[in-house]
């Protein structure tokens, strides 16, 4: 079976990590709630995009649930 003939320097392995770091999201304001959130995508906490509620977020939440999510909308 072949090998490499030498073996690859921390240095050599450190130059080509130094690329592959994670960058920041770039996160938007969303418009209804004003939590920041990914842009071009419905708000996950208000379920809303382009001012129109794409998806109904107390969906299967009990009342209590529901009276705390509302809450939570409201103070943001
Ligand atoms: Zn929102």
């Amino acid at each position: 079976m072949a090998l490499p003939a030498r073996h690859h320097s921390r240095s050599r392995i450190n130059k080509r990590r130094s690329h592959s770091a994670l960058k920041n999201l770039n996160l938007a304001k969303c418009p209804h709630c004003g939590r920041k959130i990914v842009p071009h995508r419905v708000c996950p906490y208000c379920g809303y995009y382009q001012e129109k509620e794409i998806i109904d977020v107390y969906r299967g939440l009990s009342k209590k649930e529901k009276k705390i999510k509302e809450k939570e909308i409201e103070n943001k």
